[in-house]
């Protein structure tokens, strides 16, 4: 028997570039367009402003495509098209309705490969994710919801469930064609039409999906994509045709949202930012937690407003925890997107990665310990290491601010008073991560944080069924399960 050596670093097998991983890249076609069009009243239409921009591929900053740039002119013809639709629509039955969204899911589940390598191309993201979470994930809410459409009677027994009518919905550059997903699929089970504008940088796989609809049948005009930049949001929220506005985004976005429609009577749900506390207790498995933590945080770049971006742990057990970290990191493969070996892929933009740069500065400046593995970056693209901090402190910027990127923040506690102290403590709600043993105490937690989600012994786990979405400045509403349908339609 060999002699016991606790703690010993010479057991983890590290070969550098000695040993290195033959590159694996994806092959399959994405079938990108060379230009998309917007997508209004069933066809692809040039849009008024005569104007596109470029998506370009941060993996590698090469051009992906030209998208469309909408004005006011286009979205006013969208909505005049959703409005039209909206009368046969909204009388359509619910089994009916209910088809049309379980032929989108199969298509999708036919394409999903093209889709998956077509939303990392653009966005940036590891194909092992846009392949086993983004498409598959959304094409299970599209089931979900067809599910529910000749169904919805159930969702508010006694009454009756009426649709809103036309819907503004604004998605972010994460999870292009899931939050799409999470929008499009709850609306139509509920009767209502669309306008959905894609984020700026992730529009491809939205325009696709446009072929979807059209191989679906979809009646034209029930739903409306219209590409472009902000104003092209701001041209939304505006419309006195749109009955509702769904927005996922930033919090600074989100409250200007929230003033713009006080006193209207349009309604409103607000996925905004986070800044999770993935709590780890002293009789946690830490080598489960270990892998939980990474999960919640390296997982799309860090591109994840539910992210576990602030870890705490208790003292006794936080070195530990924090050498074991820094041994995973070293194992983490960041590079090439399109690589099925890559775990850390591409930041989504420029502007991002800048982000991400300003606020490790100033973790650095504000004292905290920064922990980088050395790992060599793609010359071209945008790329960060996966960072940790060590003697973080509440009051860093790092602790409180939003910083979505690979960046963890390490945070300690004695007790669990001290844990639900320091968690709450953010203008944020939107989840948050407990790693224990005992039952008990994980029923407690997830009774005081103050969380839309908490997940207990695991990370960043999605379903259709189950509702998700923020307290305090991570928003109000939910998306996914019954209480997400009824954010979709009103009670008459
Ligand atoms: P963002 O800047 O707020 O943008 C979100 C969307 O709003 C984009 O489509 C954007 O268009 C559009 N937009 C920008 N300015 C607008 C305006 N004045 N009026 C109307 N729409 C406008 O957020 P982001 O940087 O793309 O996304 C990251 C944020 O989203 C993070 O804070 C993250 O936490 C949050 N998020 C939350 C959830 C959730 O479920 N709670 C999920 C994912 C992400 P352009 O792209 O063209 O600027
Ligand atoms: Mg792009």
């Amino acid at each position: 028997m060999p002699a016991k050596r606790p703690n010993n670093p010479a057991r983890e097998l590290l070969f550098g570039d000695l040993w290195e991983y033959d590159p694996a890249p994806e092959t399959a076609p994405a079938h990108i367009a060379p230009r998309y069009d917007l997508f209004i009243n069933g066809q692809f239409t040039a849009p008024k402003s005569k104007k596109w921009f470029d998506s370009i591929s941060p993996g590698n900053e090469q051009k992906v495509s030209e998208i469309a740039l909408a004005n006011e002119a286009d979205v006013n013809a969208a909505f005049a098209a959703a409005t039209a639709a909206f009368s046969k629509w909204s009388k359509t039955s619910g089994a009916e309705r209910g088809k049309y969204l379980y032929r989108i899911a199969r298509l999708l589940q036919d394409r999903a490969r093209e889709f998956a390598v077509a939303e990392t191309i653009d966005g940036g993201k590891p194909i092992r994710e846009s392949r086993d979470f983004d498409v598959p994930v959304a094409a299970a809410h599209f089931f979900y919801h067809a599910g529910w459409a000749d169904k919805l009677a159930y969702a508010a027994p006694g009454r009756t469930l009426a649709p809103l009518g036309v819907v503004g919905q604004i998605i972010p550059w994460n999870f292009p064609l899931l939050m799409l997903a999470w929008k499009i699929a709850p609306a139509l089970a509920c009767g209502n039409t669309v306008i959905l504008k894609p984020a700026e940088t992730t529009s491809v796989t939205a325009m696709k999906f446009c072929s979807i609809l059209q191989d679906a049948g979809l009646p034209p005009g029930v739903v409306n994509i219209v590409t472009g930049a902000g104003d092209t949001g701001t041209n939304i929220i505006h419309h006195p045709a749109a009955a509702k506005i769904a927005f996922t985004g930033s919090t600074a976005i989100g409250k200007f949202i929230q003033r713009t429609l006080a006193g209207t009577d349009k309604r409103l749900t607000l996925e905004l930012g986070g800044k999770a506390a993935n709590i780890v207790f002293e009789d946690a498995p830490i080598d489960q937690a270990v892998e939980g933590i990474v999960n919640g945080i390296f997982f799309n770049q860090g591109h994840v407003c539910c992210a576990g971006s602030r870890l705490l742990v208790q003292e006794s057990v936080a070195d530990e925890v924090l050498r074991k970290l820094k041994m995973r990191l070293r194992h983490l493969r960041v590079g090439d997107p399109l690589d099925k070996n890559t775990d850390i892929g591409a930041i989504n933009s420029r502007k991002q990665l800048e982000k991400i740069q300003e606020l490790v500065k100033s973790g650095v400046q504000e004292g905290a310990e920064i922990h980088q593995p050395a790992c060599k970056l793609p010359k071209r693209g945008f790329y960060f290491a996966p960072t940790l901090f060590s003697n973080v402190s509440l009051s860093h910027r790092i602790a409180r601010e939003e910083i979505f990127g690979p960046v963890l923040s390490i945070l300690t506690f004695r007790t669990p008073e001290e844990a639900v102290e320091k968690a709450n403590n953010t203008p944020y709600g939107l989840s948050a991560g407990v790693w224990t043993d005992k039952g008990s105490r994980i029923l407690k937690m997830s009774t005081e944080l103050k969380a839309g989600v908490v997940w207990a012994n695991t990370y960043n786990k999605f379903d259709p069924a189950s509702p998700f979405g923020g307290y305090k400045e991570s928003g109000f509403g939910r998306e996914g399960g019954k209480q997400g349908l009824l954010d979709y339609a009103q009670i008459v």
